[in-house]
């Protein structure tokens, strides 16, 4: 079993999102079967909002640590847990061998609401106490949509690390020189785990709107450009998509990220599109940075 801490740099890692209630496991094996013939060093497995799949996120993760043998990383929001539950949450992840989450707050929206923990870095500390979980935390190249600025973010996101965070991934960016100057911000502020970049595929123009409308990411003139001209057409627009990514992926790795996390969006044919473009990188930054 890989040990994603002994891996050399840049990681590449993919996240997948489980099924809603207790249908569609057979769905997401069979999408974990085909990440799984990619290699990836770690796969992380979404939590729904307020604790939604928190059986399946489990399972998934804990199929994927033991059955497939590739580290697997657990998302876990306050939102929807108080301490008692998340206590539970916890001894249950842990029973079931899984090494690494990914501690955050999640977004509050109606029946679902912060009660016990109110920040990420709360449930890190939480977590610390208890357990020898492998953290990893969330963080924003174009700043969290509520912070009222990329200081007070990433001071913020300092707590977190001081708290116990061991990585950081990136919230999905488009413009790499956002997460240039974030990054270069985050070391100056003496944040030194690494911090993996999560690039999100375009494939649709509906969902692009809706990715930016959630999360608040800057569409640059060529990204725009591509989707007026190939949006109407989805296998045009798929394979500019992916075109897109991988060119920032390959300009992210010449510029020393650490690691990539790719949103895969559960579709196993984008996933092995790029893994197969950057294989030859990847492997070749690996030797050379030993
Ligand atoms: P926090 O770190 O708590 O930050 C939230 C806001 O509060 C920020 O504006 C921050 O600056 C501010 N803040 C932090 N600490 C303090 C403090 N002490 N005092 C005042 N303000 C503070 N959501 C899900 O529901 N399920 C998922 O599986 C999931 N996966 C994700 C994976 C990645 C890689 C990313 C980037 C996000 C993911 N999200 C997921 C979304 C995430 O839950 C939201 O972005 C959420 O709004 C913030 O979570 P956080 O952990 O960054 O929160």
């Amino acid at each position: 079993m890989k040990d994603f801490f002994n891996i050399p740099k840049p990681t590449f890692s993919f996240e997948i999102f489980p099924p809603k209630g207790p249908t569609g496991l057979d769905s997401i094996f069979a999408t974990v079967d085909a990440l799984a013939s990619l290699a990836p060093d770690l796969i992380s497995v979404t939590y729904g909002a307020g604790g939604t799949s928190r059986e399946n996120t489990a399972e998934i993760a804990s199929a994927i640590q033991n059955s497939y043998s590739i580290p697997a990383l657990a998302h876990l929001t306050c939102v929807g847990n108080s301490f008692e539950q998340m206590e539970a949450t916890l001894a249950d992840l842990h029973s079931r061998g899984v090494k690494n989450i990914l501690a955050m707050r999640g977004d509050k929206s109606g029946e679902y609401a912060l009660t016990d923990f109110q920040h990420a870095s709360e449930l890190i500390k939480f977590i610390k106490d208890r357990y020898d979980f492998k953290i990893f935390a969330a963080c924003y190249p174009e700043k969290h949509l509520e912070a009222p600025s990329m200081e007070e973010d990433i001071d913020h996101l300092a707590e977190k690390v001081a708290n116990g965070a061991d990585v950081l991934i990136s919230q999905l960016f488009f413009k790499n020189d956002k997460f240039y100057s974030f990054r270069d911000k985050a070391r100056e502020a003496g944040i030194n785990v690494p911090i993996e970049a999560g690039i999100m595929p375009v494939t649709s123009a509906s969902q692009i709107k809706r990715m930016v409308g959630m999360c608040g990411a800057t569409i640059p003139d060529g990204l725009a450009k591509i989707i007026e001209t190939y949006g109407h057409n989805s296998m045009a627009m798929r394979e500019a998509g992916m075109a897109y990514a991988t060119a920032q992926i390959v300009d992210l790795l010449a510029n020393g990220v650490e690691g990539i996390h790719l949103y895969t969006m559960n579709q196993p044919d984008i996933a092995k599109n790029i893994s197969e473009s950057i294989r030859g990188i990847l492997y070749s930054l690996r030797v050379k940075r030993g």
